[in-house]
């Protein structure tokens, strides 16, 4: 098949990489000049909601999918009245402003942090009063990577908070004090098929994610984030990979956000699961049952950001594997990562120490970008 990808960033990259191995051909849809996945098949240059090549994409390819949540939705329902687009636009529609995805976890008895909607100083006061501080203001559309975010612990900052985040179309949602973060990566076909992978767990620097670590072993956080990540899928009629975050609090699991599309805290499945994130969308937009989501031992993955030092490319231990998305390096901006598979959990802790000290440690800090 053709499968047309919107987004040609390393997500798109690497689901290209899997399209291939499973015998199909990727036509990507990206307005830069030189992305990352021109490496793996032709890109379209247009704006993410240029209807000309929107068509063309329905034209010439099976089915269509995106591997960013910001594609606009009304650009893509024209497109969906004439090609298969997968994940369904109403996951995308609801991924796309913070309020709705609260709501939706709250109809499914997800839980959550405690959230308000906030369009006014008024109501930010309410909320402080009604939730207590300190409370995370966040925009409802467009923030990523911890952009577009404000922790408000002080009444006297509100007009400040308001400011900086554009006075409305806001939420403001309880602070927590999470043991940990994790991510529940979940795959579904149109038939209903679906299974998920173990949960995983992510240190976030600066807003961007770090490090991952898999398997989480709690038996019990796994069950429920199992239980959550179905309600979603079935909910949603979803049909291809989708991503939960979620705050670890004692035994709760508290849903943060969902990004209907292949995550960047589920890299290290291309060489710690039986079937790759990636695969498993392919499979799964493409009509095929997902394959194994087994982990093969104990995995980790180190992003790489701002530049690939030498280090990364020289003398990895046996066990890692770089992945570099050919982009041009700049600081804050997600170059690459590396993946470790161990037998145990101690010696893939191991690695991901031997891989800070000689790698990342010496990249310097995260600006902006991504
Ligand atoms: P987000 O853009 O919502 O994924 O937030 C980025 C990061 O900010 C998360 O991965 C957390 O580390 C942190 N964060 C977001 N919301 C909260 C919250 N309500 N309480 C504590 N930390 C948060």
């Amino acid at each position: 098949m053709r499968i047309g990808v919107i987004g040609g960033g390393q997500l798109g990259q690497m689901l290209g990489i899997a399209a291939r191995s499973l015998g199909h051909e990727c036509l990507f849809l990206d307005p830069a000049e030189d992305p990352p996945a021109r490496t793996i098949g032709p890109v379209v240059q247009a704006p993410f909601d240029d209807r000309v090549a929107l068509a063309i994409l329905a034209e010439k390819c099976d089915v269509v999918t995106y591997e960013f949540e910001n594609v606009p939705v009304d650009a893509l329902a024209d497109t969906a009245n004439l090609v298969a687009v997968h994940p369904p636009l109403d996951a995308l529609r609801q991924a796309q402003d913070r309020l709705t995805e609260k709501q939706l976890f709250d109809r499914l008895d997800i839980p959550l942090p405690a959230y308000r909607r906030i369009d006014s100083a008024a109501d930010l006061r309410a909320a402080a009063d009604q939730i207590g501080l300190p409370l995370v203001i966040k925009t409802r559309r467009l923030g990523y990577d911890g952009k577009g975010q404000y922790v408000l612990r002080d009444l006297a900052d509100i007009d400040t908070a308001l400011e900086e985040l554009g006075g409305s179309g806001l939420i403001a949602e309880q602070w927590v004090a999470f043991d940990y973060e994790v991510s529940a990566i979940g795959v579904r076909n149109a038939a209903g098929d679906s299974a998920t992978y173990c949960l995983t767990q992510n240190d976030h620097a600066e807003g961007i994610l770090r490090t991952s670590r898999a398997p989480v072993t709690d038996g019990l956080l796994t069950a429920k984030a199992r239980g959550y990540m179905q309600r979603l899928l079935e909910d949603l009629d979803y049909v291809g990979v989708l991503a939960l975050e979620l705050f670890v609090v004692g035994d709760e699991l508290l849903a943060n956000e969902f990004a209907p599309r292949v995550h960047n805290s589920g890299h290290w499945t291309i060489e710690g699961a039986r079937t790759s994130q990636f695969e498993n969308h392919v499979l799964a937009v493409t009509g095929e049952r997902p394959g194994s989501t087994a982990n093969v031992g104990f995995a980790g993955m180190v992003n790489l950001i701002g530049q690939i030092p030498a280090a990364a490319r020289g003398a990895l231990p046996a066990q890692a594997v770089l992945h570099d998305y050919g982009k041009t390096a700049r600081p804050g901006r997600k170059l690459g990562h590396i993946t470790v598979t161990a037998e145990t959990e101690d010696a893939r802790d191991g690695l991901l120490d031997e891989i800070r000290q000689s790698v990342t440690d010496s990249t310097p800090p995260a600006g902006t970008g991504t």
